[in-house]
């Protein structure tokens, strides 16, 4: 058994400087725990917090070894880290998520497999590496979603196929690289979940959550799932578990679930690390998903996160940056006038200049009731002109 890396002691590294490293970064200071963040970004939201920034690539040998060396243990916070830097990390310091569950989860087909594995239902699917694939594609796929294998996120790298023409051209369109072809499904909702598993293989894991994406990219979040039945949670919460416990999983875990208009839960993908639709635990739960994080990469416990708040989570796109009305000049929106409304938590993750479709911070609403949440997260989403017709 590894020593405990305890608080106020030790470094902790984290791969990639994007927001969620930031808000790691966040989470082990709050520990007292000293932080280094490698990213080749100058600018990246968690290197401009942590103690240290070392600004490599992340193959970069020097700037691994460099990490390694100030470090007792690294985590990572974006799944296109190259498997092998943290395979390389490794073989001198504990690595939690492991290198071979990353790469697991940065590519479709394997993640698909390991769904399999783990006996829970993924929809109905056909990995296509050739022109004989594509060929022998069964008719009960379309219509369907082309997705690439690997380094997709926020609905880039998929194309909707009707037809086999679609699919010969939206393959083309993805430059032929190996993909995924999914049936698609009549998806009455959209939820996730997040674990949390240590090397001793406890886990404990955060309530469901229910999301609606808006063009494929995360836009709200609302924890207790309004629509989603006891039986269903339990049923995605035990799936996620199995998920985790089969690959020996170490650290945070965001299993993504469609539940179909028939009411079957289907799993849709996953995510080695903290996760989007995890930020509302920052305020509305007694341990958020980065002091889990935190925890599991040190072997300190992991404690059962208790929800005290019904919350909402608005995503922050840096659309809201710019007046549909005067295009092209940006402004800051009026965050006087929502911190004014009740239970409001604004996070914003640093970055220098907003474009559409970049997520620029998050807006976590908590009240005693889920009524109160909803209601002034429509009036946060209108203040902000956001669309409040979830
Ligand atoms: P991210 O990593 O940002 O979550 P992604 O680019 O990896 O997104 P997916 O989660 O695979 O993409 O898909 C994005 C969205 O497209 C899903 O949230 C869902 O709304 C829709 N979608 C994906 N696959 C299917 C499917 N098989 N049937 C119906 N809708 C789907
Ligand atoms: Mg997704």
């Amino acid at each position: 058994m590894r020593a405990i890396l305890l608080p106020g002691e030790s470094s902790l590294g984290v791969m990639g400087g994007g927001q969620l490293g930031r808000m790691f970064v966040h989470a082990a200071q709050s520990l007292g725990f000293r932080t280094v963040v490698l990213d080749p970004d100058a600018d990246s939201p968690a290197g401009l917090v942590a103690h240290e920034h070392i600004r490599a690539d992340y193959l970069d040998p020097n700037g691994l070894s460099q990490l390694a060396q100030q470090c007792a243990a690294v985590t990572t916070e974006f799944e296109n880290v190259p498997a092998k830097a943290l395979e390389q990390l490794a073989q001198t310091r504990f690595v939690a998520p492991a290198g071979a569950a990353v790469a697991i989860c940065q590519d479709r087909a394997a993640e698909k497999a390991h769904f399999a594995a783990s006996a829970v239902a993924c929809a109905p699917y056909a990995v296509i590496t050739t022109e004989a694939d594509l060929l022998a594609v069964g008719d009960d796929l379309l219509p369907g979603i082309l997705k690439t294998a690997t380094m997709g996120y926020d609905g880039k790298g998929q194309v909707r196929v009707r037809s086999r023409s679609d699919l010969a051209a939206a393959w083309a369109e993805l430059k032929q690289v190996r993909c995924v072809l999914e049936q698609m499904l009549p998806l009455a909702l959209e939820i996730s979940v997040i674990s949390a598993r240590s090397d001793r293989g406890d886990i404990v894991q955060f309530p469901v959550q229910q999301n609606l994406h808006i063009d494929g990219i995360l836009a709200v979040t609302q924890v207790p799932a309004p629509d989603v039945s006891q039986e269903l949670q339990a049923q995605a919460l035990a799936s996620a578990a199995r998920i985790a416990a089969s690959m020996n999983y170490v650290g945070v875990l965001c299993v993504e679930f469609f539940v179909l208009q028939d009411g079957r839960l289907i799993v849709n993908e996953m995510a080695p690390r903290p996760h989007n639709s995890g930020h509302y635990t920052m305020n509305a739960c007694d341990l958020s998903q980065f002091d889990l994080q935190v925890r599991a990469m040190t072997g300190l416990p992991l404690t059962q996160p208790r929800l005290h708040s019904p919350t909402v989570m608005l995503n922050l796109l840096g659309d809201l940056w710019f007046d549909p009305a005067v295009p092209g000049v940006e402004r800051t929106p009026a965050w006087d006038a929502v911190l004014a409304l009740p239970g409001t938590h604004l996070h914003l993750y640093g970055k220098a200049s907003a474009r559409p479709g970049r997520k620029m911070g998050h807006l976590n609403i908590t009240a005693a009731t889920t009524e109160q949440a909803e209601s002034v997260a429509r009036q946060a989403a209108t203040q902000l002109g956001l669309a409040a017709d979830w």
